[in-house]
């Protein structure tokens, strides 16, 4: 009687993951273990190891109660080896396998460990593609007509062959500045469970050294509870996703995006079903188009297309470094103690929350990097230490690629670097700052103006020939030797006083 190990990594919650194909209750065996290594390679949020450890726990009983039979080790159980490989050798010595089945991971770091397994261990390794995606590495490479391939695949917002109204993209029309504070809908939130509470005791135990606030902690941790949290957003928050996309608002962290990533990415829900569900609501009458079309393409084409870029560039995406910037991180992304006001909230609510909507991360912390120079391994690694839906093969495209344009243009065609002008008219949050977003120059000007400016001055050789920036270039050669030196001295003082900006 051949009999299987099927191996379970704590982002692939899902009962359809591929390595449960062909799986016999009656023989095999599901391994899921809370290894150490996992979390610590960078130290995750608090937030995100209960909630990855929760959903792991509460995935495992479920499996229990359909009939699976599931070896789970706890962190704190007292055989747990802290590493998945001596997990897996530990429990094959006790029960005996003729082969092990994992999904194949979503980080190259861990794909590249499984497979130099197969050497150590005297049974096969049977790596099966990874299907909680929808475009797999071989559609990647001929996917020549980009993100519209999959709407048409999957016959998503599509009409006699054409896309819903003629157009594949409304973005146009999702730009909306926030005039007055209006009524935005509480995020979805959940009470914690015995094994969320269990979890929570755990992780305030073992990584008290963490970033971040442990409580309070709402967020879905089952299926179930991811699925509420879909039906949350389609009903009350789409409607006005597409409009208020680039928004943002003092104290207002959630806006109206959809808070799906951390359920996504861990398999507790999947792209199409997501994309589905608000076609569906577009179909009733209850979304209008621009919103609808801007969630879908996000869910199945950019989510996608990252991942694409990031099996295709790895190795080597991680050391990416167009720019040769050097300069270290602040204090202040760590504690939030900056006079800056865009930062300060930004931070705060990652501490808080380990989440930052997409335009948070942008162009507010992901502009501020690139336009002081940040070095990319550092910002890196921040933005997988700080949030929940942090996992490489996401973080490292949007950061390397899309942020700080580190890979010289294969993501993204132009730096998205902007002065305050650009936080100013998508924020309130220059009217509580310390600085004065019209002031271009001095002590008390916003930083970002001065920096913008610096930051094209000092990769001039490496830009100017970029056709989307050619305007800005062509400003800076009509400005007056004297303007450009005010420039570079304010931003050299500027960084002279980094930590206490
Ligand atoms: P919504 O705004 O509601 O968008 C809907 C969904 O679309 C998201 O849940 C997500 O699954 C998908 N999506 C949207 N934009 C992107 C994108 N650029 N790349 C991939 N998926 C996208 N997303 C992560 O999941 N993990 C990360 O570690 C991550 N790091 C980022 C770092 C930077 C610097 C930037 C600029 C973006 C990053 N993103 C990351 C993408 C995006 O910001 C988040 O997916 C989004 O903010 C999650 O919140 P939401 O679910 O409310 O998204
Ligand atoms: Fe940010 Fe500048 Fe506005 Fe202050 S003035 S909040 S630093 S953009």
């Amino acid at each position: 009687m051949k009999r299987s190990l099927c191996l379970i990594l704590g982002d692939q919650l899902n009962l359809t993951m591929s390595s449960l194909l062909g799986f016999d209750p009656q023989k095999d065996l599901i391994v899921m273990s809370e290894v150490r290594e996992d979390v610590t390679y960078v130290k995750y949020h608090k937030k995100k190891i209960v909630f990855i450890f929760s959903a792991m726990r509460h995935f495992a009983e479920d499996l229990k109660q359909r009939g699976y039979p599931v070896k789970y080790t706890k962190l704190n159980d007292r055989n747990n080896t802290g590493s998945i490989f001596e997990e897996v050798e530990r429990i094959r010595k006790i029960y005996e396998f003729d082969k092990i089945v994992v999904t194949e991971p979503s980080e190259y770091r861990v794909l590249e460990d499984i497979k130099k397994w197969k050497s150590k261990f005297s049974i096969p390794i049977e790596i099966r593609s990874d299907n909680r995606f929808l475009c797999s590495h071989e559609e990647f490479v001929t996917w020549a007509e980009g993100r519209k391939q999959l709407r048409k695949k999957y016959q998503i917002l599509m009409s006699d062959g054409k896309p819903e109204g003629g157009e594949w993209n409304y973005d146009i029309k999702n730009r909306k500045p926030f005039k007055k504070k209006f009524n935005i809908p509480r995020t979805y939130t959940s009470n914690p469970d015995a094994i969320t509470c269990d979890v929570i005791n755990l992780v305030s135990e073992h990584f008290p050294d963490h970033f971040g606030q442990l409580q309070p902690f709402h967020f879905g941790v089952t299926r179930c509870q991811a699925l509420e949290a879909l039906d949350k957003f389609i009903q009350q928050r789409l409607v006005n996703f597409g409009d208020y996309q680039d928004a943002m608002l003092q104290d207002e962290p959630w806006m109206f995006h959809s808070h799906l990533s951390f359920y996504l990415n861990c398999g507790l829900l999947l792209p199409l079903e997501c994309a589905k569900r608000a076609e569906e609501s577009y179909q009733k009458g209850k979304a209008p188009l621009n919103a609808v079309e801007g969630f879908i393409r996000q869910v199945i084409g950019w989510r996608e297309y990252v991942r694409g870029v990031y099996w295709f560039e790895m190795p080597g995406y991680e050391s990416r470094n167009f720019f040769n910037a050097q300069r270290k991180l602040p204090d202040f992304f760590w504690s939030g103690v900056t006079k800056m006001n865009c930062l300060k909230q930004c931070v705060k609510e990652t501490q808080k929350n380990a989440y930052a909507h997409h335009i948070q991360r942008l162009m507010v912390l992901g502009n501020f990097s690139l336009i002081a120079g940040l070095d990319p391994k550092e910002v890196n690694n921040w933005y997988s230490i700080v949030y929940a839906d942090a996992y490489q093969w996401v973080e490292l495209p949007n950061v390397t690629g899309m942020v700080l344009f580190a890979d010289g243009g294969i993501l993204g065609s132009k730096p998205y670097a902007a002065s305050g002008a650009y936080i100013n008219k998508m924020s309130d949050y220059c009217k509580g700052c310390h600085f004065n977003v019209n002031k271009k120059n001095g002590s008390n000007a916003c930083p970002f103006n001065y920096l913008y400016w610096d930051f094209l001055i000092r990769n001039k050789d490496k830009l100017s020939d970029n056709h989307r920036l050619v305007m800005m270039y062509k400003t800076l050669e009509r400005m007056s030797d004297e303007k450009i030196q005010t420039i570079k001295d304010d931003s050299n003082h500027f960084f002279g006083m980094l930590d206490n900006a």
